[in-house]
């Protein structure tokens, strides 16, 4: 038995306030039965937490998102307190982002080290994100000595980047990116990722796959990226749906009693 899984969709966005039901509902109809809903703050831990407790389909990574790092360390005990919910299938997502604000670079590391901290004590597995940072990433990751599952989502690095988080023995999670017209070198590098590696996302509301490109993105078309992901490594997509099925249980093994 395998089904689609978005491995990555922040749901608690505003975008969704006025038809969250409905978009889950769509997802379900494409049969996209689990999504991995991403919070980025406290405030949208609390937030996502809720929307996992009240739907079925919806899982949770929490954590804080490098960009929501200020100049105040938010206080991580009580992000502590809510990873103890059954629906909190990951530590996410977390990472550094250097691509637009880097005044708190500092407390950006100190905060994606103690969530590290808080992913191994939990044996959870860690959501990155990863933007103008990679090899920094990595360093702490190996420093770090992380042992639990590690998913690189939105990938859209280069063949040498792809080559390393392979090495580590990494997930990716790629999205809607791969699907853009101009991404034909990202779209090449798929070929080299192992299906038990692979993962499918849509990030929602952002980054709408191509068909869908200019409107907010929603789980539904994680179809769209599965049937790029499909054409450019030349199987059937059904096929993509077992593969990257299997990898996200691999990947987030706190998920599999959903789908017992
Ligand atoms: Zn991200």
């Amino acid at each position: 038995m395998s089904v689609w899984v978005d491995a990555h969709a922040p749901l608690d966005e505003r975008k969704f306030d006025h038809d969250r039901e409905e978009v889950l509902e769509r997802a379900s109809v494409s049969g996209v039965q689990a999504i991995v809903s991403a919070a980025v703050s406290l405030e949208s831990c609390h937030a996502t937490l809720k929307l996992a407790e009240h739907f079925p389909s919806v899982l949770a990574a929490l954590g804080i998102h490098p960009q929501e790092v200020g100049d105040q360390l938010p206080n991580l005990d009580v992000l502590q307190a809510m990873l103890q919910s059954e629906k909190v299938v990951a530590v996410g997502e977390v990472g550094l982002d250097f691509y637009w604000d880097t005044t708190h670079k500092d407390n950006q590391r100190e905060i994606f080290r103690f969530q590290i901290r808080l992913a191994e004590k939990k044996n959870l597995p860690l959501v990155i994100h990863s933007r103008s940072a990679h090899q920094e990433v990595m360093e702490i990751l190996h420093t770090e000595r992380v042992h639990v599952p590690v998913v690189w989502h939105c990938f859209a690095g280069d063949a040498r980047e792809l080559k390393e988080i392979l090495k580590r023995g990494y997930f990716l999670s790629v999205g809607g990116i791969t699907t853009f017209p101009k991404a034909r070198r990202l779209r090449a590098l798929l070929r080299n990722i192992p299906p038990e590696r692979l993962l499918l996302e849509t990030d929602s509301p952002y980054l709408s796959p191509q068909p869908r490109r200019g409107k907010r993105n929603e789980p539904a078309y994680l179809l769209h990226t599965a049937q790029c992901v499909a054409e450019e490594r030349g199987t059937a997509v059904e096929e993509v749906r077992e593969c990257s099925f299997n990898a996200f249980m691999e990947a987030f093994p706190g998920s599999r009693r959903f789908f017992a």
